[in-house]
């Protein structure tokens, strides 16, 4: 993890804030080409390191950009292959590739997100009705527990919007096992303020660090790792002072506590990418804010985006997201009107779900082309479009991504079994 000072790059590029960067493509695709070269052997020895707000350098932070596919995950491992060898670039890669495993994860089992979402308001409840875990869980939300680098990474998720990997794995283990909170309600607060949010990558995240992926294997954060890996964040060597003393020194794995997170038992169904020909003069594509890639496989009439799903049942998401995801949809709808030719309106059309008929109708569409969501918000929010478009006599068509197909189907159990396949997925993108 530790890697000799010999090989570290500064990117005096990266030294910027997350809130500053712009929900675009163009700037997506600027970050990946300012990164790629730095993808190899010093994000190998390097990645673990938390330098601190601002100065996330040998990371790459393009994961608002990537959960949101303004860029995909084949252009990443494009760039990052291109600057270096497949060996240098091996550990940034498997990265990539854990996004997808995590959305494949889920996938196979569909009704973890809807449990946890109906489970959240009770246990939040449970929550405040307990006089001790009321404040710890106000404490830590406003980053006042006394645990240092717990508040600054507090501070950091909700003034920018971005934490660290490591630092998300030292969070969401100090909040289970030393605070003692509910692993749920971290997550949902993750959730809420991660411009990067994405249920599965979070959920899952938060399920592994608590030992409820690996059964048996929970994840404990220690004073010495986060010392000698996130020094930028401490200002005493004192554990009293710091309150690393107060860290706990097991991690207990919990008790699986969601009833249906049965596996699927049928292969993954996901819809086909082609369409034969569809007339373009009445078809319309909707954009989400987990797919806004505009590799369809049809040409299209009029263009609209779904205005920022909601993410919680307890809370709303801080005004970083709403901002980051609103622009992103904003920006996706404009260049998908131009790729079109499509006349487009003053106002770009960002729809609550329940308002996409009423928009279908005035534009004359006979059918609406949707990228396929994953469990999650979006995916409650395009069940509900369906039900109402399809209610409206207007067809209603999904379409899924080549390398959602190509690598879900590996995710079912551990990530072993996917990431031996690394080599064969990069052969088929075309990537060797
Ligand atoms: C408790 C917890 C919660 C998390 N919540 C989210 C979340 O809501 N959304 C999210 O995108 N990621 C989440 N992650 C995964 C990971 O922390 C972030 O993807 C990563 O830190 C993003 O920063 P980066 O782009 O600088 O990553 P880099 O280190 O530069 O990695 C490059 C890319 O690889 C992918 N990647 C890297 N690490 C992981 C990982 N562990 N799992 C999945 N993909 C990964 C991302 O697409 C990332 O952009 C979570 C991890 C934990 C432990």
């Amino acid at each position: 993890m530790q890697g000799s000072s010999s090989r570290v790059f500064a990117n005096d590029l990266f030294e910027q804030d997350i809130p500053n960067r712009t929900p675009t493509r163009e700037h997506g695709l600027t970050a990946l080409r300012q990164f790629a070269p730095l993808a190899g052997r010093s994000y190998q020895d390097n990645r673990n390191k938390d330098c601190g707000p601002g100065q996330h350098r040998f990371v790459s932070q393009l994961s608002p950009y990537v959960s949101t596919r303004l860029i995909s995950e084949a252009e990443v491992l494009s760039a990052a292959l291109c600057k270096n060898s497949p060996n240098a670039a091996f550990k940034f890669i498997q990265e990539v590739f854990w996004r997808g495993y995590w959305k494949g994860w889920m996938e196979h089992r569909p009704n973890l997100w809807p449990a946890l979402w109906s489970r959240l308001e009770t246990v939040h409840a449970e929550v405040q009705d307990n006089k001790w875990q009321r404040q710890a869980y106000q404490l830590a939300c406003a980053g006042e527990t006394g645990i240092e680098p717990f508040d600054a990474w507090v501070h950091e998720l909700v003034t920018t919007g971005y934490l660290h990997n490591h630092s998300r794995m030292w969070f969401a283990s100090i909040w289970i096992f030393s605070l003692q909170l509910p692993w749920e309600l971290g997550a949902d607060f993750f959730y809420r303020h991660l411009i990067d949010g994405d249920p599965a990558c979070n959920t899952l995240g938060w399920r592994w660090v608590a030992g409820l992926h690996t059964k048996g294997k929970a994840y404990l954060a220690t004073a010495e790792n986060i010392r000698r890996n996130a020094a930028p964040r401490m200002t005493t060597n004192s554990a009293s002072l710091s309150g690393l003393e107060r860290l706990a020194s097991a991690a207990v794995p919990l008790e699986e506590t969601l009833p249906n997170d049965a596996l699927r038992q049928a292969p993954l169904d996901l819809p086909t990418a082609s369409f034969g020909d569809l007339e373009d003069a009445t078809t319309g594509l909707l954009l989400t804010e987990t797919d806004l890639g505009l590799h369809t496989p049809t040409a299209f009439h009029s263009v609209a985006g779904l205005a920022p799903v909601q993410r919680s049942p307890i809370g709303a998401s801080s005004e970083l997201v709403e901002r980051f995801i609103r622009g992103a949809v904003v920006d996706a709808v404009v260049r998908g009107q131009k790729k079109c030719n499509v006349q487009a309106d003053e106002a770009v059309p960002l729809l609550q779900p329940e308002r996409v008929v009423a928009w279908a109708q005035s534009q004359g569409l006979h059918r609406l082309v949707v990228a396929y969501a994953p469990s999650g918000p979006t995916r409650q929010a395009l069940d509900q479009v369906r039900a109402a478009v399809t209610a409206a006599g207007i067809e209603y068509l999904e379409f899924s991504r080549n390398y959602d197909r190509l690598v879900w189907p590996y995710s079912k159990r551990g990530f072993f079994q996917l990431g031996k396949n690394i080599p064969e997925f990069l052969a088929a993108m075309g990537l060797t």
